[in-house]
């Protein structure tokens, strides 16, 4: 990095402390910020479309000849209207600039011009006014488009850009090894950053394009390898192999290929010197849990002791229950450590804890973690569910001798993006459900058929069976959203008068949350009304219906995530998705539910449809925030850039020599920015 790259924005030519502190809404700091922040767009002046043939009322570029300024129109005090004629011999065109005076001005007679905006008018009269308006011979045919902020223009954003460019001359630091560029045919920093805020031409811009993608592509990448290796330490737990037929046979089911795969492959990890780092990743009901209790069954056979932390209390003994009724019978002990045991029963469980009486102890991460003594840990299994982030993998281990770590995830992830996603940790994927899974019925529908769908709710409720109605987050602003709270009294009183209805909110206290779910759970409520707090891994077998509110606000992955809380029982379970927005695209959308019930197949789509920033319905994917990479579209390059991120961490694993000193530089920087939170 230049050093002058790295001064605050206020040392660049036209920025005082009052721009720099729009800059810093951008999250712009210093000249390298800047040059980081890349257009959201661009428009292309070298294709004009003909006047007479231009879309009306949509933005298009048309080229024409001034004929004749017209006399300006004093509409009041502060509001002149200039006008003038222009041709592009199809058809004329007048123009308009309001105030503008000193634009107006400049432009002369005769001359050809190219223009950017919106058309209005009709077949006989076209009008377009304050247009982007360029000479025809401007050497930059291609301009650049921001995200801006109130104060700031595109017009200043881009003059400030110019100015740190050429300031620095063209003498950016590369970053990237010199064998690198040349084996994937990269285009120099230098003439990246130039071409894509002030792109020659289309080809131009691609190469631009390609180089930044691929860097941020691969710098991701190798910050992912960078957190792998620093995790391959030696562990104290090295185990020995073990027959699991004994437990295979005690379950009251017989595995699937996949559960039987991954559990082998946690067995093989945990055989290693060094720690296993594994993630489970199967969609909701593929049986983790089962997965994890053979794993724990292994540890225990060479006399270690497991933890299972879940991200909730309710889940913690859910899994608990679980557990037991696996391994019990094996004869290994389960315990439930949670904040409802009295202090002194806590003081004794923990006292049997580190006396090593236990086997696997589960609770939920807080208690686990932070307070509780082993005598010989060798595994940490955590449930996240979806919740997943990859800073907060780091802090798991650290008890015992680096003991061996399992997370179970149940967000299926399209393959590409799992690379990137899970590149620090090894992968078993659950792709093939437990034999005799019923189908939840799924529909999509509009408002109009709400009330229908709610008496569907109450005849299920009648037969004895519970269910969900779920509306999205609180948001105070936003007055079309269903407010989950003043939605649960209304149906409390009137649709659902005659039945138990229960309120859970992402905004309640974490035990008032356990209560209410745990009498759900009790079936001393028929009906829950919940925002998307109910979407964590909670079992009811009784629940046999989930109606979502404005389902088109949520992601399709995290409406598969909630359908998934049905269908758990032997039932037929149903999900009714409601949506005002009929555009063609949001009923689309959620057909996709209704006829696929595969949780890949779903984030696929999702990915295509809303792109991996929005991946998680509220980002929660950990990564780093991209700049210009779109992992669901660059795939070609995201493949080159994983493959050339692997071949320099092969030959420098902590990218300690000098020609990797940039990209080591680079990578920190990324996993500093933070994640998309
Ligand atoms: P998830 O992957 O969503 O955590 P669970 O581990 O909770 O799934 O399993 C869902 C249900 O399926 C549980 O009731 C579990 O006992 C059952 N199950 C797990 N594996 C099998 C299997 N191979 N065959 C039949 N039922 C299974
Ligand atoms: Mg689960």
């Amino acid at each position: 990095m230049i050093p002058a790259l790295e001064k605050p924005v206020t040392y660049i030519k036209g920025i005082g402390p009052k721009k720099a502190e729009l800059y810093a809404k951008l999250g712009i700091s210093t000249g390298y910020d800047l040059l980081c922040h890349f257009p959201r767009d661009y428009i292309d002046f070298s294709q004009p479309c003909e006047i007479a043939s231009a879309p009306l009322e949509e933005p298009c570029v048309v080229r024409a000849r001034l004929v004749k300024k017209l006399a300006p129109a004093f509409i009041r005090r502060g509001m002149t209207i200039y006008k003038a004629v222009l041709t592009d011999d199809t058809a004329d065109l007048t123009l308009m600039i309001f105030n503008a005076e000193f634009l107006f001005r400049s432009l002369v007679e005769r001359k050809e011009y190219i223009l950017y905006g919106k058309m209005s008018g009709n077949f006989l009269r076209r009008e377009m006014s304050s247009p982007m308006i360029i000479p025809a011979d401007s050497p930059d045919l291609i301009q650049p488009l921001y995200h801006l902020t109130d104060g700031l223009s595109q017009n200043v954003l881009r003059q400030n850009i110019h100015s740190v460019l050429s300031s620095i001359g063209g003498d950016i630091y590369e970053p990237l090894p010199k064998r690198i560029t040349e084996k994937y045919n990269l285009c120099s920093l230098d003439y990246a950053f130039e071409n894509i805020h002030f792109p020659r031409d289309a080809h131009s811009l691609a190469v631009a394009k390609r180089r930044l993608v691929f860097e941020e592509l691969m710098t991701l990448r190798l910050g992912m390898r960078l957190l792998k290796n620093r995790s391959i330490t030696v562990t104290g737990c090295t185990m020995t192999p073990a027959d699991l037929t004994e437990y295979y046979s005690s379950l009251p089911f017989e595995l699937t290929g996949c559960q039987q795969r991954a559990i082998a492959e946690c067995c093989a990890d945990m055989c290693r010197s060094y720690p296993m780092n594994r993630l489970i990743q199967g969609d909701v009901g593929s049986g983790k849990t089962a997965v994890a209790a053979g794993a724990a069954f292994f540890a225990a056979r060479s006399g270690y002791q497991t933890a299972l932390m879940a991200p909730t209390e309710i889940l913690a003994s859910q899994h608990y229950e679980t557990l037991k009724g696996f391994l019990e019978p094996l004869g290994i002990k389960v315990a439930l450590l949670t904040g409802s045991l009295t202090p002194k029963n806590k003081a004794a469980l923990k006292e049997q804890i580190k006396n090593g009486e236990y086997g696997v102890v589960v609770g939920t991460h807080a208690l686990v973690q932070q307070t509780t003594e082993f005598s010989r840990l060798g595994l940490v299994i955590t449930d996240e569910q979806h919740r997943f982030g990859v800073g907060q993998r780091e802090t798991l281990a650290s008890k015992g001798e680096n003991p061996h770590k399992l997370v179970m995830s149940a967000t299926p992830i399209p393959r590409t993006l799992a690379m990137m996603i899970y590149g620090d940790l090894e992968l078993s994927v659950l792709d093939e459900l437990p034999k005799g899974r019923q189908k939840i019925e799924t529909y999509a529908v509009t408002g109009k058929l709400r009330q229908r769908a709610l008496g569907f709710v109450r005849d299920r409720l009648d037969e004895g069976r519970q269910g969900y109605i779920v509306c999205p987050m609180i948001e105070e602003n936003d007055m079309e959203l269903k407010n989950a709270t003043d939605y649960a009294e209304k149906l409390a009183s009137n649709e659902f008068r005659a039945y138990r209805v229960g309120l859970l909110h992402g905004k309640m206290p974490a035990a008032d949350k356990d209560r209410v779910m745990r009498s759900f759970k009790e079936h001393e409520l028929d009906l829950l009304v919940s925002t998307t707090v109910v979407e964590v891994g909670v079992d009811v077998p009784n629940a046999v219906i989930m109606v979502v509110e404005n389902a088109d606000r949520f992601g399709l992955s995290q409406l598969h995530q909630l359908r998934g809380r049905v269908g758990r029982g032997s039932y037929q379970s149903y999900c009714i998705l409601i949506t005002d927005n009929v555009t063609e695209d949001s009923i689309r959308r959620l057909k996709i539910l209704s006829s696929t019930s595969d949780g890949f197949k779903i984030s696929e789509e999702d990915l295509k449809l809303r792109g991996p920033g929005d991946f998680f319905g509220s980002r929660q994917h950990g990564l780093p925030k991209m700049k210009i990479a779109d992992m669901s579209s660059d795939t070609e390059l995201l493949q080159l850039a994983q493959q050339a991120a692997d071949e320099i961490i092969a030959s420098d694993p902590t990218l300690d020599s000098t020609e990797n000193k940039g990209l080591r530089e680079l990578a920190e920087k990324l996993f500093e920015r933070g994640t998309e939170a």
